[in-house]
């Protein structure tokens, strides 16, 4: 495992023709070949180029040969030696991080400090032959990602990662590398994925897994794992490589769509599919392990007056205010589809005839305090219920259909705001059609008397 460098080295590429003043003394510093292709194994955690030019001659040669291999995001500083103002304008106008005179030892110590609290990542284990500007570049271009990548050892920790992870984890990458996810993650989380990562390191081969996670930021997004291990000389495990692929947006819309097919899109409710979809896995649990379930059918009485006097829109405002009101008395597991026009499906699990009627009554009870107002006057709503149960079995619930609906039509014959058939404990009296009854058009001064 190699050690965390801290702080992290600087490279001093000295690119002057006729050399002077030396380089104040920096913790940390490594001078490096100035030829591009030479080994870089001192690029271990190298925080910054510190390029010394003394002219015209030196920049040109710096800006045509070296800066091309050196990305722009690995932050190089121009040390002036002589101090030259007109060129070190040029100079800190381009990309470069800053530049000084060589001999301003303040000034380098500070530009130092300023480069220190902004770590960039690190890149340890750098194969020894890896030609700085080849590593480089993979470090810019896995930086530019916004994607985060990192990479583990054998061992499971750290030795690379992108800045994309660095804002994943809210650490900068001197505060990843060298670390296990035991000191980045919460410990529940950091088992998980140490467990993953050893089964992962003996199978071998890639692994893909979606699962969610939080930012720093404390965003929860969901994600996708794409992860990798990859061998050493010999053939061995070596270490893994992981990348997480954002897919939150992909997933709300793919939800998005699942409501949107599932769902009737005036009113919220089911649609008949998804009823009949859900309805038999509540019927193959009645036939496994008995119990009880019951169907109710319900219709809005004389919906058709509520268009014909307000106005379509207002029915539709209608159908939307009576599901709302539903749903408000329904339990989690009750199933509740709009069948079509203004007729209605309500399956309950685990709940008597009875217990149907209940739940049926509390509705009614509730429609009749929904007014539908428009410019052209008020409308109290009512509706009508059939109560049917459903037994285990074959075409159990076709048959059930059949009993609340032909239940349905005696409530609307009966005068409608009831429902049918009334309990056999007789619990409630039969509801005969009240004043309730049926969506009439009223007057404001009316309603006020109501
Ligand atoms: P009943 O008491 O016998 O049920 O009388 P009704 O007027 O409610 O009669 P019915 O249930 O047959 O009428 C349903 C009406 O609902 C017919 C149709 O014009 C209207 N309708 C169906 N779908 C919609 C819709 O999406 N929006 C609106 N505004 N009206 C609809
Ligand atoms: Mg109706």
């Amino acid at each position: 495992m190699p050690e965390v460098l801290h702080p992290p080295r600087l490279l001093f590429l000295d690119l002057r023709k006729r050399k002077r003043a030396a380089l104040p003394a920096l913790p940390g510093l490594v001078a490096v070949s100035p030829n591009p292709d030479g080994q870089c194994a001192e690029a271990n955690a190298a925080l910054a180029v510190l390029v010394a030019i003394d002219g015209e001659a030196a920049h040109s040669d710096w800006r045509q040969r070296f800066h091309p291999m050196c990305p722009s995001d690995f932050p190089h500083v121009v040390l002036l030696d002589p101090y030259d103002p007109v060129l070190a304008r040029r100079i800190v106008g381009s990309d470069a991080f800053d530049c000084c005179a060589m001999d301003d030892g303040d000034r380098i110590a500070l530009i130092v400090a300023r480069l220190e609290r902004q770590p960039r990542i690190a890149c340890h284990e750098v194969p020894p032959g890896l030609p700085l500007a080849q590593l480089l570049r993979l470090q810019a271009t896995v930086d530019t990602l916004p994607i985060p990548i990192f990479i583990k050892n054998r061992e499971r920790r750290y030795t690379a990662c992108n800045k994309a992870f660095e804002d994943f984890i809210g650490l900068p990458a001197s505060e990843i590398v060298g670390k296990t996810v035991f000191d980045i993650a919460s410990e529940e989380m950091a088992r998980v994925y140490e467990k993953s990562d050893i089964d992962h390191l003996a199978k071998g081969g890639t692994q893909t897994y979606e699962t969610r996670v939080r930012y720093a930021d404390g965003n929860v997004r969901d994600v996708i794992f794409h992860k990798a291990v990859f061998n050493d000389s010999a053939g061995q495990p070596d270490g893994i490589v992981g990348a997480m692929l954002d897919i939150s947006e992909r997933k709300a819309l793919e939800q998005r769509l699942e409501i949107l097919a599932a769902t009737d899109f005036l009113t919220g409710a089911y649609n008949l599919r998804t009823f009949y979809e859900l309805a038999q896995h509540e019927l193959s649990r009645l036939t496994r392990n008995g119990g009880d379930l019951a169907l109710v059918v319900m219709d809005i009485d004389h919906f058709k007056e509520i268009n014909d006097s307000l106005g379509h829109a207002a029915g539709d405002e209608a159908l939307r205010q009576f599901v709302a009101v539903v749903k408000d008395n329904l339990r989690e597991q009750d199933i509740f589809a709009r069948a079509g026009g203004d007729e209605f499906r309500l399956l309950l699990p685990e709940t008597s005839t009875d217990g149907a009627y209940l739940v049926a009554e509390r509705i009614r009870k509730a429609v009749n305090e929904i007014l539908i107002n428009n410019p052209r006057g008020f409308v109290r709503l009512s509706i009508s219920c059939g109560v049917a149960a459903c037994i285990g079995g074959d075409e159990t619930l076709d048959h059930a259909t059949l009993c609340a609906d032909d239940a349905l039509y005696k409530a609307k014959a009966a005068g409608r705001n009831c429902i049918y058939p009334p309990p056999e404990q007789g619990w409630f009296p039969l509801f005969p059609s009240d004043e309730n009854s049926g969506p009439r058009l009223l007057r404001e001064d009316l309603l006020r008397e109501d």
